[in-house]
């Protein structure tokens, strides 16, 4: 028995490579690293390709390893070269992606030491650095003391927890499905309504509140629609706002909808995953008032605050409703709300075991200071307001409204031929170009291009190259 537990011992040991093994892998996972850093500004934002990446399947998981070189090249053929690049500057659509350097590094040590961030007592310090975090975020948006909140893997677990929470809290019964009501705008992000359904909620009654022409939520009908619900002898329920669109950027008017949801006992979630962080910046304080009214809070660090992928944040004005619908007591997990010293992460959604999420936030808000993030979320809005002003100086294009935060809608309007499918066109060649990323969207039937700016790599000189870009594959069009 012992020869058999050794023979598998030297088998096993493959998995603890030595200090020169590990060096050997590092370093060749960080000269890629590098070079992949280099070549940034000058490589495309998007790629397109015959293979999109195919030649990945012949290459299947065996029993024997291969080695770190050849699986970076293969990374770098098929993953990292065909389709969008969302750490590239030049990704200006959507909702851009981050990849702060030091938020990597900070993954890197969570990862090799696995602290494990879901109980207080199993790693008191690094549920700390996720509730300094919350707590920070928390103050931000003007939330009071016993408020709390989870760090997530993004803005739709985020909105699930927040809209789990009103459920309970309301003690929605299933008799009551039919007649309850949410209210958002047709602009809501599509992931709220995905959470409804995979909270059991889509039997609601989900009604759509009319917007202002800067596609705003229109208070005036908010508090109309909940007026005639209630004489209809429905449940009015849940308001979902957003702060931020993620088609116009769009800001509900917060304050309004906050004083309406207070009047009528509804509960006020604020889905901020793409505008919450512009709260930092003088530009945007004022249009923000009334987020501190809300209930639950949706924020994305993976947006703004340039993070790579994976981490979202949801706030919930009192943390005891937030524990109440997400703890479950184990026998093995004896702890409770108010005898502890720090909230456990595992209490508060739906994980139990997951990844120290902390750490790669923290790292870089420490390192850096708030004071750079500060800058580069008003950056983005100054460049998002030039290019308002520069794309209507081409022979064209016409503008959606004045842009309030980072994003707007632009189109180019054909002398002859049909608009909708000229921009589709346009959009498709701006692709295959690949200098710079953009996408569409549709409103009322009209479809525009989106310029996104929240890529803490994307600066004038990217935003001048998209210009460049839209001047030339537009020339000719109005002759
Ligand atoms: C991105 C976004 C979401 C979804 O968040 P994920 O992090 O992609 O899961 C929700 N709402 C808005 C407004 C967004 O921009």
């Amino acid at each position: 028995m012992i020869e058999k537990i050794k023979q598998l011992e030297s088998i096993a040991l493959q998995l603890e490579p030595n200090a020169a093994k590990r060096a050997q892998m590092r370093l060749a996972v960080v000269d890629y690293a590098e070079s992949f850093l280099d070549n940034i500004e000058a490589g495309k934002a998007y790629q397109v390709t015959q293979d999109k990446g195919i030649q990945l399947l012949d290459f299947p998981v065996t029993e024997q390893g291969r080695s770190i070189q050849q699986l970076i090249d293969l990374i770098e053929y098929n993953v990292d070269r065909p389709g969008l690049n969302p750490a590239s500057g030049g990704h200006i659509a959507y909702i851009p992606g981050g990849g702060i350097y030091p938020a990597a590094l900070g993954d890197y040590l969570a990862d090799i030491t696995n602290r494990y961030a879901g109980v207080f007592y199993a790693n008191p310090g690094a549920v700390r650095i996720e509730n300094i975090l919350i707590r920070w975020m928390c103050e931000l948006f003007g939330f009071p003391k016993k408020a709390g909140g989870n760090l997530t893997s993004g803005g739709s677990i985020a909105n699930l927890i927040a809209i789990v929470t009103a459920r309970d809290y309301k003690k929605l019964k299933a008799r009551d499905f039919e007649k309850a009501v949410i209210y958002s705008t047709k602009q809501v992000h599509h992931c709220t309504k995905k959470s409804i359904k995979i909270a059991g909620l889509y039997d609601l009654v989900q009604r759509e509140v009319p917007m202002d022409k800067h596609f705003r939520m229109d208070a005036q009908a908010l508090a109309t629609c909940i007026k005639k619900d209630k004489e209809d002898g429905l449940i009015p329920f849940l308001v979902m706002a957003s702060a931020g669109t993620t088609d116009t950027g769009a800001i509900d008017p917060l304050e309004a909808i906050s004083t309406i949801c207070k009047a009528n006992e509804l509960w006020m979630h604020v889905d901020a995953a793409y505008g919450g962080f512009f709260i930092l910046t003088d530009e945007i304080k004022e249009q923000m008032k009334g987020i501190e009214k809300a209930d639950s809070i949706v924020i994305d660090p993976h947006k703004g605050l340039f993070l790579p992928y994976g981490s979202g944040a949801v706030l919930v004005r009192d943390a005891k409703l937030l524990y109440d619908a997400h703890h479950m007591q184990a026998n093995y997990m004896q702890d409770s709300f108010d005898d502890v010293e720090e909230l456990s992460p595992a209490d508060l959604s739906p994980e139990l075991t997951k990844p120290f999420r902390g750490l790669r936030l923290w790292l870089p808000l420490q390192l850096f200071g708030i004071a750079p993030f500060r800058a580069a979320l008003q950056e983005k809005i100054w460049l998002c307001r030039y290019f308002y002003e520069a794309i209507q100086q081409i022979d064209g294009f016409e503008v959606g409204p004045y842009p309030e935060l980072s994003v707007m809608i632009y189109r180019y309007v054909p002398k002859v031929g049909e608009a909708n499918a000229y921009n589709l066109d346009l959009v498709n060649r701006v692709k295959e170009d690949g200098r710079v990323f953009l996408s569409s969207t549709t409103i009322d039937g009209t479809i525009y291009i989106r310029l996104a700016v929240l890529s803490f790599r994307t600066h004038l000189s990217t935003i001048n190259r998209c210009l460049d870009v839209l001047k030339e594959l537009t020339q000719g069009a109005q002759a």
